[in-house]
């Protein structure tokens, strides 16, 4: 399992939030189901938003980035997120990034434009999601130079830019630059999901790695760019499944960075939220469907928590087997979070009204083992 990590230049907002508990939920179910899970994720530790982030704060761009991922990994620990095997910066990674573009250049892939790469999308984009007016507008929004004077076709995406100014670069068999986003990707889950043979050889399996995952936002152009120039390498295909995750939004409006609307998990930390109410509430919403956060939506989430917690502290509870069972079912059933909390809701209802024979040690451990809730 691969999953899109940070751009480390701010904190972590419940948007980022709710996609890594959405895979946590995957990891938990593939492990308790007796799979071995692989997981992996990077962190885009250069990249244009960091970059401008730090010049406009006249704050080394390191020192950012290893200050925004250490809070993000503490906010993940106070959200009971299983940590990846992997977790990749980028900047560590430049030779294998060096070794991918000149294997998609020797396929033929890959052309120079005044001293950056760019990789030829035109043979891949039988699998574009959207039509390639849709994309280029997309494209435009999201990193990529579909304007550009030069390029063979405006979805072309670059591989490798070359040194302008004092941005930080790396020696590279292409000059001395940095990677385009989402080469880094393609590479970083190969090698740490495939080994160090990730380029050669044919695995014998219809994709190469199981699971590409990420917020919707990264169906176009970063998953399919991935993909293609996973494909463009290895001649093989990339993910079996790709599990994107809806938006959340605030108050009716899309929570962005332009708006100034984020929430972020330390401020409500830091407020002394419980963070079991934060995972409680983002869970609610189905984690493919965008969805609204609000002040109602985490009261209601506290109130919630601490009335399971006081039921989860009786001596008698209502039976607990069939009630296990029907949450495990709705988690496997791509992962139907809102009819896992309606079995767990109609369960604290039985219990108040004095049903018994139950455990509330196996319901305790369930629903922390099924959902990451430790009440
Ligand atoms: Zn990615």
């Amino acid at each position: 399992m691969y999953v899109c990590g940070i751009t480390p230049y701010d904190a972590t907002h419940l948007g980022h939030a709710a996609t890594y508990l959405t895979f946590d939920l995957i990891n938990r179910y593939q492990r308790l189901s007796g799979s071995s899970v692989h997981f992996v994720e990077n962190i885009t530790d250069v990249d244009e938003p960091l970059l401008e982030r730090a010049e406009r704060d006249h704050v080394d761009w390191k020192s950012l980035a290893q200050q925004e991922t250490d809070l993000f990994c503490s906010d993940m620990v106070a959200l009971r997120t299983f940590a990846p095997e992997y977790f990749v910066p980028v900047t560590q990674i430049m030779p294998l990034v060096d070794e991918m573009i000149s294997q998609m250049k020797s396929n033929g892939y890959v052309y120079s434009l005044d001293g950056d790469l760019y990789f030829r999308t035109v043979p891949f984009l039988d699998a574009l999601p959207i039509s390639v007016d849709e994309a280029i507008d997309i494209f435009a929004q999201r990193g990529g130079d579909p304007q550009r004077e030069g390029k063979e076709h405006p979805l072309d995406a670059v591989l490798w830019i070359a040194n302008k100014n004092d941005e930080p670069g790396w020696e590279s068999s292409h000059g001395f630059g940095r990677p385009g986003w989402h080469v880094e990707c393609a590479v970083i889950s190969l090698r740490y999901l495939l080994g160090p043979n990730f380029l050669k050889g044919d695995l014998g399996r219809a994709s190469l790695i199981d699971l590409q995952g990420g917020g919707n936002d990264l169906i176009f152009p970063h998953h399919f760019m991935s993909a293609a120039q996973v494909k463009a390498a290895t001649g093989q295909s990339f993910a079996r499944a790709f599990v994107h995750t809806g938006m959340i939004g605030l108050d009716g409006e899309k929570m962005s960075k332009s708006k100034g609307n984020l929430v972020f998990v330390f401020k409500l930390l830091e407020a002394g939220v419980d963070p079991v109410a934060i995972r409680y509430a983002l869970l609610q919403g189905h984690y493919s469907t965008d969805r609204m956060w609000s002040q109602p939506i985490l009261d209601q989430a506290i109130a919630d928590v601490s009335r399971v917690r006081s039921v989860l502290g009786r001596n008698e509870v209502a039976p607990t087997h069939h009630v296990i069972q029907a949450i495990a079912d709705a988690i496997a059933d791509d992962l139907d979070t809102p009819v896992a909390f309606e079995h767990l809701h109609t369960w604290v209802l039985a219990t108040e009204s004095g049903e018994t024979g139950g455990s509330t040690g196996e319901m305790g451990r369930a629903l922390d083992s099924l959902m990451g809730l430790a009440f």
